[in-house]
């Protein structure tokens, strides 16, 4: 990824803190029910180019539907940081919630529609 910058971040209350790296190209939009009600927009980074700096044991696992998606929420303020999942053929990714970089503006990204209502 050659326009990949390193990004640091966390939840709202500051417990849970992270790196990652990461060139936010592809940022999703999608409709499905958690990120429609969350107003989630992740960005999918593999599990290298992501780092937990802090608050590792102040996560809550959230799943629901087919528990493919592993959901990390701060336990004090609730913020859902990121998820862990697979892609189609297995291999590991992390789903980072963009909004939990550091500093990030929404309206200066570029996203990506998802129908993920309909999948
Ligand atoms: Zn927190």
């Amino acid at each position: 990824m050659p326009n990949s910058k390193t990004f640091t971040g966390g939840c709202h209350c500051g417990m849970v803190r992270f790196e990652c790296t990461t060139d936010l190209a592809m940022v999703t939009a999608c409709n499905c029910s958690i990120c429609t009600k969350k107003g989630l927009h992740f960005a999918f980074l593999p599990p290298q180019s992501f780092q937990l700096r802090a608050g590792g044991e102040s996560l809550k696992e959230y799943l629901f539907n087919k528990h493919a998606i592993r959901h990390q929420l701060c336990i004090d303020c609730g913020v859902a940081v990121f998820a862990r999942g697979k892609k189609p053929d297995g291999t590991e990714v992390v789903a980072l919630n963009v909004s939990c970089i550091d500093g990030i503006e929404l309206a200066k990204l570029t996203m990506t529609p998802i129908d993920g209502r309909n999948r």
